[in-house]
């Protein structure tokens, strides 16, 4: 984990001075700000700079602030089935506490384990990278009962006709086939 200190000109960083670190002050953030890249995974994600609706309160503990809210997005991909373009709307709770610097929770917990105030900065981005990333899909689909596509020809099922089949006869067995029906015709007379 890097220790760089966030950049209080980024979009989901926020001043939390105003709270004045006085245990049940609040603030509420309520505003849209353009996604940071990697949102998501390769193949379904939050496109870069599209819209991220951020609606928290950020609330004064005595350990550090209490990041509370909801975050919405719309997520881009494929359907692992059919590769047709997939698109959801993501609405996900956000509930992520940092800590205060020097805080008691900063000097007993790993960085990796609880989230750190730089100063008086929140950086919202972790938080809202969980919470999204937990809520997508492991196998986006287009939907649900997404039938795929044919195995031999790759069109997809949606798009072709009920009775769709390959020949897949091979001329050599073609012949096997007459003499089989030859046989079962002499058996059944
Ligand atoms: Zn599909
Ligand atoms: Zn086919």
């Amino acid at each position: 984990m890097t220790t760089t200190a966030p950049d209080p000109a980024a979009p989901l960083v926020f001043d939390t001075a105003e709270l004045g670190r006085s245990s049940g002050t609040t603030m509420h953030v309520a505003l849209e700000v353009p996604a940071p890249a990697g949102l998501g995974l390769a193949g379904y994600a939050v496109p870069e700079s599209s819209p991220l609706d951020v609606d928290v309160h950020l609330t004064a503990v005595s350990e550090g602030v209490l990041a509370d809210g909801e975050v919405g997005a719309v997520a881009e991909g494929e359907c692992a089935r059919c590769l047709a373009p997939v698109q959801d709307a993501l609405r996900v709770q956000v509930q992520e506490l940092y800590a205060y610097e020097g805080s008691v929770t900063d000097a007993t917990t790993e960085a990796d384990e609880i989230l750190r105030l730089s100063g008086d900065l929140l950086d919202l981005e972790p938080a809202v990278r969980d919470a999204l990333v937990l809520a997508m899909p492991v196998t986006p689909l287009c939907r649900p009962d997404c039938p795929g596509l044919c195995a031999d020809c790759g069109v997809p099922w949606d798009e072709l006709p009920d009775d769709h089949v390959h020949e897949t006869v091979d001329p050599r067995w073609a012949g096997l086939d007459k003499l089989r029906l030859a046989d079962t015709d002499g058996e059944s007379k």
